[in-house]
């Protein structure tokens, strides 16, 4: 089934749809395997870090887990340089992270790992920057993929895409579709009688409300972390993490409706609700230096397409 992907280069052309991290990510990949790589994304894509209307999860706090930073570095050598140099915060852990769960807040001790704390659109920025530095690697921007092209057998051979009013049609070896939750590819395949894809989901009725904060004077420059779960019945948890070297990221993370609010007053208030006071302490002493903005997610699916009895090639 694979064996459009797998062999070795050098194909033609493969079409990346969405300019997100996993279309970076695999627009790195494939630019060994590929002669043009060529990423399609309908955002008009900010030339500086900001949180941007196809990726609106980047404004609360991401993670990175330490295999994720070896990850990046095998395929884009040198990245977290690079994200340190742009201002992410190097966080030694669990030395930086104060960790509260069901057991309480973990003992801090190092655990040789050592992960960038920084922002979404920083991270995706820098990310964008090196990979279209490959020199076969291309991004069209403000252009909407719109549908799949097929030839004689039913196979996917290119895409139709849209920037502004002028649709065009590229042909392709091999199409990735990297367009998130937005993807219209499961309508696409019962439309070609490939069958559905099997979707377990799960409900997490989960809603983020996220700021920026100015720590006080005392704190600035602090390397801490905090994540804080939530032990039912409590149904409130929290990430606080330094980013840009002089600021916190504060993001509340709530269940079942129970939303942080997107002011400042309501949301430090909001904070007394979580399982221990620390970040409420914290908050309560800092300035708050951004807008605060929400995003919910009712719940979570997997789309199958590996238990699929047939794809299509390319
Ligand atoms: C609040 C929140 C917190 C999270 N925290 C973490 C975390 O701590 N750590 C972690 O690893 N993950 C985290 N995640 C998950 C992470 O954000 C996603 O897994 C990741 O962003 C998915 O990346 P992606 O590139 O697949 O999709 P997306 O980021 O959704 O990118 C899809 C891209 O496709 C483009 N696109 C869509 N449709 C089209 C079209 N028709 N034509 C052209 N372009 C199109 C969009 O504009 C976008 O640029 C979090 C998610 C949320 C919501």
């Amino acid at each position: 089934m694979w064996d459009t992907v797998m062999t070795s280069r050098q194909q033609q052309r493969v079409i990346l749809i969405g300019a997100g991290m996993a279309g970076l990510m695999a627009a790195a990949v494939l630019a060994d395997q590929f002669a043009d790589v060529i990423i399609i994304e309908k955002d008009d894509l900010p030339r500086t870090p900001q949180v941007r209307k196809g990726g609106p999860q980047g404004a609360h706090v991401h993670t990175f887990l330490g295999y994720a930073v070896e990850a990046m570095e095998d395929f884009l050598p040198g990245i977290m340089a690079e994200l340190y140099a742009a201002g992410a915060v190097q966080i030694r852990r669990n030395k930086d992270i104060w960790f509260d769960d069901a057991a309480g807040p973990t003992p801090i001790r190092d655990a040789g790992i050592l992960t960038p704390s920084v922002t979404r659109p920083l991270l995706e920025h820098v990310t964008r920057q090196r990979v279209l530095a490959l020199l076969n690697v291309s991004i069209k921007e403000a252009t909407r993929f719109t549908q799949f092209c097929t030839d004689g057998n039913n196979d996917v051979s290119g895409v139709k895409v849209q920037t502004g009013d002028n649709g065009m049609e590229i042909d392709s070896d091999l199409v990735v579709d990297c367009s998130g939750r937005a993807t219209t590819l499961p309508r696409w395949l019962v439309d070609h009688s490939y069958g559905d894809a099997e979707r377990p989901e799960l409900g997490i009725g989960m809603s983020y409300t996220s700021g920026l904060f100015r720590p006080p004077p005392d704190l600035a420059g602090d390397t801490w972390a905090c994540l804080m779960l939530a032990i039912p019945p409590n149904t409130r948890a929290a990430y606080l993490t330094p980013v840009y070297g002089e600021l916190w990221l504060a993001t509340m993370y709530g269940r079942g409706g129970d939303m942080a609010p997107r002011e400042a007053e309501g949301f430090v208030e909001w904070t007394k609700g979580l399982a221990h006071p620390i970040i409420h302490e914290k908050l309560n002493r800092a300035e708050p230096v951004s807008d605060f903005r929400s995003y919910k997610i009712p719940k979570g699916f997997w789309l199958r397409y590996d238990q699929m009895d047939r794809f299509p090639r390319g």
